[in-house]
């Protein structure tokens, strides 16, 4: 690794990938795949059983050797939670942000570094979701091509890193108490539960007298509203680590009257789309809790810019979770190194919650016997390997874009 790199922050680290890069771009695939959750997930937005994924694997070569790169996008099967579905991120990656980054290779005459890739940005303002992918898969590709895995990249510590248990609403308690109960017999440190209007006391309750020393959060999910708050005021007396994102993801200063009334801190998820969005948050006093989710905020650049503010700041974060596969999960669990967070995040192996996990399986197996104590992978790239044949096995849509003659192309 360049030596000079030793004394920039994470973030500058990161933007400095690909500089001096003489990899070249010949093609750009698009997938769609269709995976399914091990349990369907219950929130106040409605039950999730399928989990599409978008993949973007780019190709190319550098001096001669083949070079391959893969990006995850965190985009759900619909816009219940985010305003960016799998359609919506696959279409603009396919029509917009694909072509932009196979002409700017042409361009420039090798793949951008990730502060050339950043001009992408502007083209597709409304799908943060679809930009990440598109910049995880140029990041994988330099990472893989120079052999440096993205935690020794962002020179992040070796870990671990803890992670959560999440579970989703559950009509009855008795089957709630004996899922928490699996979950604490796997080693998890936490548990946050989905909660919703008329679905938190009593849950809420049977939990924490079941366990009163657990380090238990609740997920709101917007369900609430400003004449919620004494109730949600009331959720003091069960000693919560944090009450997240209870109320509309644009109203934050309900979030901040709230915050103002209760002892329990208030955590925002789904309010916080931007760096910018985070720093308001904290100085209207409408979180005292931040939960990272890459992609939400725009990609790898804009989390670790979020991570620098919290720590400056001493404002707790941890990493949020999107179900993802074993490759995205692995960079929130490097990501969470980089943020020396001890707030257990929604970290749990891809292999607790899909059916089929999409990495292969002795890198996913990396720390999965210990919930409590994940160890980023160092294997070269942004996570650990795809099983190319489960993969194609699951890919219901492949779309191929090819590099082109464009301007300067082959000239050097
Ligand atoms: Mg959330």
């Amino acid at each position: 690794m360049d030596m000079t790199l030793d004394a920039l922050d994470p973030g500058e680290r990161w933007s400095r990938l690909g500089v001096g890069s003489t990899a070249v771009l010949l093609g750009l695939e698009i997938r769609r795949v269709e995976l399914k959750l091990t349990n369907p997930v219950r929130t106040s937005h409605g039950e999730h059983r399928r989990r599409p994924v978008v993949l973007v694997r780019l190709s190319g070569v550098d001096h001669g050797a083949p070079v391959e790169g893969w990006g995850e996008c965190a985009a759900l099967a619909d816009r219940s939670y985010d305003a960016e579905d799998v359609d919506d991120s696959f279409s603009i990656l396919e029509e917009t942000l694909g072509p932009a980054l196979l002409s700017a290779t042409s361009i420039a005459g090798h793949l951008p570094s990730l502060k050339a890739l950043g001009a992408l940005r502007s083209l597709a303002p409304d799908a943060p979701l679809a930009y990440a992918a598109l910049e995880m898969a140029v990041a994988d590709t330099h990472l893989r091509s120079t052999g440096s895995s993205f935690v020794d990249w962002i020179g992040a510590p070796a870990g671990p890193v803890r992670a959560g248990a999440v579970v989703g609403e559950f009509r009855d308690v008795g089957e709630l108490l004996s899922r928490v109960n699996v979950l604490l017999d796997q080693g998890y440190p936490r548990i946050k539960m989905k909660i919703g209007r008329g679905a938190d006391v009593e849950p809420i309750a049977a939990v924490r007298q079941a366990h009163p020393e657990l380090f238990l959060q609740v997920d709101g999910n917007e369900d609430y509203t400003e004449s919620d708050i004494d109730h949600l005021a009331g959720l003091d007396r069960y000693g919560l680590a944090c009450l997240e994102q209870p109320f509309h993801r644009d109203d934050l200063a309900t979030h901040a009257r709230l915050a103002h009334r209760a002892a329990t801190p208030i955590c925002l998820d789904e309010s916080l789309a931007s760096p910018e969005t985070v720093v308001s948050a904290l100085e209207m006093g409408a979180c005292s809790v931040v939960c990272v989710k890459p992609a939400r905020l725009g990609g790898i650049g804009p989390a670790l810019e979020v991570i620098q503010d919290c720590s400056a700041r001493s404002v707790p974060l941890w990493m949020g979770g999107m179900f993802e596969t074993g490759f995205a999960r692995a960079v929130n669990v490097a990501l969470g190194a980089a943020s020396g967070t001890d707030w257990p995040g929604d970290l749990s192996p891809a292999a607790s919650y899909l059916r089929q996990d999409l990495t292969v399986p002795q890198a996913r197996s990396l720390g999965a016997e210990d919930p409590g104590n994940l160890i980023p992978s160092r294997a070269p790239g942004m996570g650990p390997a795809f099983d190319r044949e489960v993969v194609d096995r699951h890919t219901a849509r492949l779309v191929r874009l090819e590099a082109g003659p464009g301007p300067g192309f082959g000239d050097g």
